[in-house]
C-alpha cells in the first residue's frame, strides 16, 4: 500500500537530526503545510498527508556516540530465567537499584529504587510518567528506568560511584544489550544522556564499573515485584517532583519513532483490512476466514508439504482442477466422472462425497468430519478437519503429484507412497 509506504518514509524523515541535510527542508515543509502551494515538491507533500510535527519527534543520531558507556557499565544476562534469580539472590552487592519500565492502559511510566547495604527497604525511589503510549513505547520507558537507577545513584551514593560494586538490575534484555551497543536506533537520546552523566559525574580513575543485569520479570523477586508495582503507578500518572529528575526528564520528551511506527503498524491492518473487505473476492474467503490475516490458511499451511498446499490453495480459491471445473473453461470435451464412469458430472461434489470409487478414502475422511457434515466451509474452518480433506484427495490418488519439480529425495518418497 502506497500510503504506508510514503507514511514509513516521512516517519523516518522526520528522525533525521539537526546536523542532517534534509532536517531544515523537512522542519519548513511541516510549518508551511498550510500554505496553499501550485508545486508542492515530494516532502511538502508528505508534510500536508501526515500530521507529524518533526520538531516533537525524536532525532535518531547516524554518527557514534561521543562517550561511549561501555567505559562505565559492564552487562550481564543470563541463559534462562531461573539462573538470573539465582543469581540475584545470591548477589551480595551492597548497593543496587531495581528499575522497570511499564506500559499499561495505554500510558507508560518509569521507576527506579535504590537500596543500600542489603537492606530490604528503598532509601529512595524515583517516579517518571511518560505520557501515552501513542508517542511513547515500554523500550523507551526501561530506558528513562536506567536514567534514573544513574541519577539515583549519583544524587544519594554519589561518594561510591565509581569506588565500589553496583548492580543496576532490569527485566528487558533488549536495553540490556543496547546499553553497549554502538549501533544508533530507537531512544538513542536516552543512552546518550545516560553517558553524559557518567563522564561528569564519574571519578577519572574507577575501581570498579556499574553492572547492569537482567532479572527475569514476573520472578517473585521481592525488590523486583515492588518496582513492578512503582512502573505501574508512573503509568497511571505518578512522576517524582521536578527537582529530583535529572535534567533531560524534567520537561516532555520527544514523540518515540518506534510508537509512530506501532501506530502506522496499527493503521495499516484497519486500512487493508477495510479494501479486503470491499473485494467481491472477500465473500468467498469470509465462509472460512475470520478476517484479512488468513489465520486458519496460515496455521495449516506451515504444516502440510508443499503438493497439499498448493490443492489445498486450489479448493479454497475454487480452481480444482475436476472434469465439471476443465469442461467449464473448454480445456476438455466432457464434464463426466473418469473414475466412476457412471455418467455423473464430476464436481467438487461429486467427487468429495458421492463417486462410488472412493467409497473406501471417504470412509477414513467421514471419521474424522462428522462434525461438520458435507459442508466444505465448515471443514476449511477446521484445522483437523482440512488436514482429513487434503488426506482424503491424496489417498484417491485422483491428483498426481508433479514430479517433475520434486527433488531427488522427494521423488523417491513419492514413489514410496
Ligand atoms: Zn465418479
Amino acid at each position: 500500500m502506497l500510503w504506508a509506504v510514503c507514511k514509513r518514509a516521512y516517519i523516518r524523515l522526520c528522525s533525521l537530526p539537526a546536523d542532517h541535510i534534509l532536517h531544515k527542508t523537512v522542519t519548513e515543509a511541516y510549518s508551511d503545510k498550510d500554505r496553499p502551494l501550485s508545486h508542492p515538491t515530494p516532502i511538502e507533500k508528505l508534510a500536508r498527508l501526515f500530521n507529524i510535527n518533526p520538531s516533537t519527534t525524536e532525532k535518531i543520531p547516524a554518527l557514534k556516540a561521543v562517550s561511549n558507556l561501555s567505559n562505565f557499565v559492564d552487562t550481564l544476562s543470563f541463559p534462562t530465567r531461573e539462573d538470573s534469580i539465582e543469581h540475584e539472590r545470591q548477589d551480595d552487592t551492597g548497593t543496587r537499584v531495581y528499575t522497570d519500565g511499564s506500559g499499561q492502559d495505554g500510558y507508560v511510566g518509569a521507576a527506579a529504587s535504590l537500596y543500600l547495604d542489603n537492606d530490604h527497604q528503598p532509601v529512595a525511589t524515583r517516579h517518571l510518567h511518560l505520557g501515552t503510549m501513542d508517542q511513547h513505547s515500554t523500550y523507551e520507558a526501561e530506558l528513562v528506568g536506567i536514567l534514573l537507577a544513574f541519577w539515583l545513584l549519583i544524587t544519594e551514593a554519589g561518594h561510591i560511584l565509581g569506588r565500589q560494586p553496583i548492580s543496576i538490575y532490569t527485566d528487558n534484555q533488549s536495553v540490556i544489550s543496547a546499553l553497549t551497543s554502538g549501533s544508533r536506533g530507537p531512544a538513542e537520546y536516552i543512552k546518550d544522556e545516560i553517558a553524559r552523566l557518567c563522564d561528569k559525574y564519574f571519578p577519572r580513575h574507577l575501581t570498579h564499573r556499574v553492572t547492569v543485569k537482567w532479572i527475569s520479570a514476573h520472578s517473585e523477586v521481592p525488590r523486583n515485584e515492588k518496582i513492578d508495582f512503582e512502573a505501574k503507578q508512573a503509568s497511571l500518572g505518578i512522576s517524582s517532583d521536578r527537582q529530583h529528575l535529572p535534567r533531560l526528564l524534567r520537561a516532555p520528551l520527544p514523540t518515540s519513532i518506534s510508537a509512530l511506527r506501532q501506530i502506522l503498524k496499527r493503521e495499516t491492518g484497519v486500512k487493508s483490512e477495510e479494501i479486503w473487505r470491499q473485494s467481491p473476492r472477500w465473500e468467498r474467503f469470509a465462509n472460512f476466514e475470520d478476517n484479512y490475516s488468513f489465520r486458519n490458511f496460515h496455521d495449516i499451511a506451515d504444516s502440510i508439504d508443499r503438493h497439499k498446499a498448493t490443492l489445498l490453495v486450489k479448493i479454497r480459491t475454487d480452481h480444482f482442477p475436476l472434469n465439471a471445473y476443465l469442461h467449464k473453461r473448454k480445456i476438455i470435451p466432457s464434464n463426466a466422472c473418469t473414475s466412476c464412469n457412471e455418467g455423473s458430472r464430476e464436481s467438487l461434489r461429486h467427487y468429495l462425497w458421492e463417486c462410488p470409487k472412493f467409497a473406501s478414502q471417504r470412509t477414513k475422511l467421514r471419521e474424522v468430519t462428522s462434525g461438520s457434515g458435507d459442508s466444505l466451509e465448515l471443514i476449511l474452518k477446521n484445522r483437523a478437519h482440512t488436514e482429513a480433506l487434503l488426506d482424503y484427495v491424496v489417498n484417491t490418488k485422483r491428483f498426481a503429484r508433479n514430479t517433475q519439480t520434486a527433488t531427488p529425495l522427494q521423488r523417491a518418497r513419492i514413489r514410496e507412497d
